[in-house]
């Protein structure tokens, strides 16, 4: 199987560098014809996806299958090579979450155009762990939808910028769709404030910009690296950490880790109860697939918190 490795030499770690944002490329003036805009996530993708609604002259593609999951690391295949070599565009979350198919896409398109849908967006939490690959800007905006209406505010910008003919109808559905998610943020703050006990636990570092935008607090994490389950002494101390705190519950994502979950949450006493990030779903969802997640998501935290003691 072919492997493309985002690092593996300090000129390709520079490359990297000036594809994803330390050296912001100009994003160039274009086209004519059909315009291949590919997604690197399937959370930018759907959001993309709404962006480019009606532009009939844009195909809005996903890179990966729509089950891939928080890929942190991915190993590249031959067709995923082959559908960057023909895009003209390649739209990625950014801060260190999909380097490998910037460092991909540079090398089968030098000339093509990434757009970083974080560049433009508050990025200040950092991700926790003692290890200098997780001192690094957390990478998942998209979990908040305040910060996921911000991304699809620059991706519009962005893309208005390479394609000036869609521009207006980029910023108006970026607007509209913006809309709609900062009044779902705004629920979620509002229906979790009375909340007895606003204290969880989640599986990794998904959920972070989603608990500090909404006034809950993610107390410890299960997996600090999220390629990996934790070892017995990280375990160990994970609950320790837990039983000091008393959270009122671990959060794990749709298939992962629940199974490790449930011992955990055994172990403390809180129940175990799934958040959905929308890291993946559906092959072809609903145009509003990600806000029935998330409102799905605010009333599994009203019921799960609701029942809770005070810390
Ligand atoms: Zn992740």
């Amino acid at each position: 199987m072919l492997k493309w490795r985002p690092i593996v030499g300090l000129g390709a770690a520079l490359m990297i560098l000036g594809a994803v944002g330390c050296r912001p490329r100009p994003v160039p003036t274009r086209p004519t014809g059909t315009v291949r805009v590919l997604c690197a996530t399937y959370p930018v993708w759907l959001m993309t996806r709404s962006v480019t609604d009606g532009r009939s002259s844009v195909q809005t593609e996903r890179l990966f299958a729509a089950d891939l999951g928080c890929a942190h690391e991915h190993v590249m295949a031959p067709q995923d090579a082959r559908r960057l070599a023909s895009a003209d565009v390649l739209i990625v979350n950014g801060l260190g979450l999909d380097d490998y198919a910037s460092a991909a896409y540079r090398r089968v398109r030098p000339n093509g155009t990434i757009i970083v849908a974080s560049r433009d967006v508050d990025r200040s939490l950092h991700r926790g762990g003692s290890s200098a690959r997780q001192t690094s800007a957390n990478p998942h905006l998209f979990a908040s939808p305040w910060r996921y209406a911000a991304m699809a505010r620059s991706v519009a910008a962005s893309l208005g910028r390479y394609d000036p003919g869609g521009a207006a109808m980029y910023q108006r559905n970026a607007r509209s769709l913006a809309r709609r998610l900062e009044g779902l943020g705004d629920d979620f703050r509002t229906k979790l404030a009375s909340m007895p006990n606003r204290r969880i636990i989640t599986d990794h570092d998904v959920f972070d910009y989603l608990a500090d935008d909404a006034g809950i607090e993610v107390a410890a994490v299960v997996r600090a690296d999220p390629e990996s389950d934790p070892g017995p002494s990280e375990l160990i101390e994970i609950v320790r950490r837990a039983q000091r705190l008393h959270p009122a519950a671990l959060f794990v994502e749709p298939g992962s880790g629940s199974r490790l979950g449930q011992t955990i949450a055994a172990e403390i006493g809180i129940p175990l109860a799934i958040l959905d990030p929308v890291v993946q779903g559906p092959e072809d969802p609903e145009p509003d697939y990600y806000e029935r997640a998330m409102r799905r998501n605010l009333r599994t935290l009203v019921h799960v918190l609701g029942r809770s003691g005070k810390p």
